[in-house]
């Protein structure tokens, strides 16, 4: 019987990891298939307190596993393929092995969805993102583009008129999905031009392999056209990493975990959520740190109440 299973190596599952091990709790930590999570993706991140000088995504997650290594915190890589509730316990199918626990934090994240064109994996970090948040200030006074027509591609255009020269958004419809206010506030600022009717069908780098510029198709025409940026930002949604829990634990209509109580905790004893995997709003490294925390202290108040220590 472990006493605390921890899902995901993204920022909340790492933090969760080093305040439990610093709890005595002795922690498994699952490695799912997306290890270290969003930030083992990106380069350089620059708005994580504490570092001046920003810091590159993959090396802040292996400072922070290392960090929960120090104090104890097991890894295993190992999907969570589903959870059961037991008698005053869970227990977890680690792909097809039944593990017990008393308590588990479900850090599994969320994971950006792609075009599914070529080359993508390979240029995310160099002019292709998913997060206009961490990589919108290196792309200054140069035309940049958002795909997609729901609040987040919207609300990214305009935040990224704070940087780039331009910024198109790239929609497959002529009509955008976001809220009414986000889009006139978009649309009111000169930086924005719309694509309608559009898709991205290609990458086009420059000769150092970074993005130069996209191929657009016209949906609508059937026309091809070339259109210059130095970054693409893909917002056409996340996936929260919940299907192993459908049934189990409460989700909200898009799949995301519910919390309960105005902490961490879910509909079933003894689990708790942080991270992406049940924030849609803020989705920052920094705030799943937080939530990570938050659960790790939350889950350690439960074993206590069962009289682990
Ligand atoms: P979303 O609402 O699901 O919108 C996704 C957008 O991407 C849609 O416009 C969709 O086009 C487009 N799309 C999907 N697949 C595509 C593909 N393969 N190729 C091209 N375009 C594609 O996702 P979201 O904008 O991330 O928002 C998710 C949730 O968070 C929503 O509930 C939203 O309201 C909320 N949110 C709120 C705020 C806020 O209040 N500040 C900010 C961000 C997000 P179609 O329109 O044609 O389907």
């Amino acid at each position: 019987m472990e006493n605390l299973i921890i899902l995901g190596t993204g920022c909340a599952g790492l933090t969760a990891a080093i305040y439990a091990a610093r709890a005595n709790l002795n922690p498994l930590v699952l490695e799912g298939h997306e290890p270290g999570g969003q930030l083992s993706t990106t380069t350089l991140v620059e708005n994580y307190p504490g570092f001046r000088d920003g810091i590159m995504g993959p090396e802040l997650i292996m400072n922070m596993k290392a960090q929960a290594e120090r104090f104890g915190a097991r890894f295993q890589y190992a999907d969570c393929k589903g959870l059961e509730r037991a008698e005053g316990h869970l227990v977890i199918d680690v792909e097809g092995k039944k593990v017990e626990t008393r308590a588990l934090i479900v850090a599994s994240g969320a994971s950006a969805k792609w075009l599914g064109i070529d080359r993508e994996k390979e240029l995310v970090g160099h002019g292709l993102t998913s997060c206009a948040t961490c990589d919108g200030a290196f792309y200054r006074n140069v035309p940049v583009c958002v795909v997609g027509g729901g609040d987040s591609a919207v609300e990214e255009a305009t935040f990224l008129t704070r940087f780039a020269s331009k910024v198109y958004l790239i929609h497959r419809r002529d009509t955008l999905r976001a809220s009414k206010v986000m889009i006139q506030r978009a649309m009111d600022n000169p930086k924005v031009a719309p694509v309608w009717n559009s898709t991205v069908s290609e990458y086009l780098t420059d000769a150092d392999g970074e993005m130069r510029a996209v191929k657009l198709k016209n949906l609508v025409t059937g026309e091809e056209s070339e259109l210059e940026v130095k970054c693409v930002f893909v917002a056409i949604g996340h996936t929260p990493n919940t299907a192993p829990f459908k049934g189990v634990l409460d989700l909200d209509e898009n799949g995301y975990l519910l919390q309960r109580d105005g902490i961490t905790a879910t509909n079933v004893p003894g689990v708790f959520a942080a991270g992406d995997v049940s924030d849609h709003r803020y989705r920052q490294a920094v705030t799943a740190s937080g939530q990570g925390c938050a659960a790790a202290l939350d889950a350690e108040r439960y074993l206590a109440d069962l009289g682990v220590h």
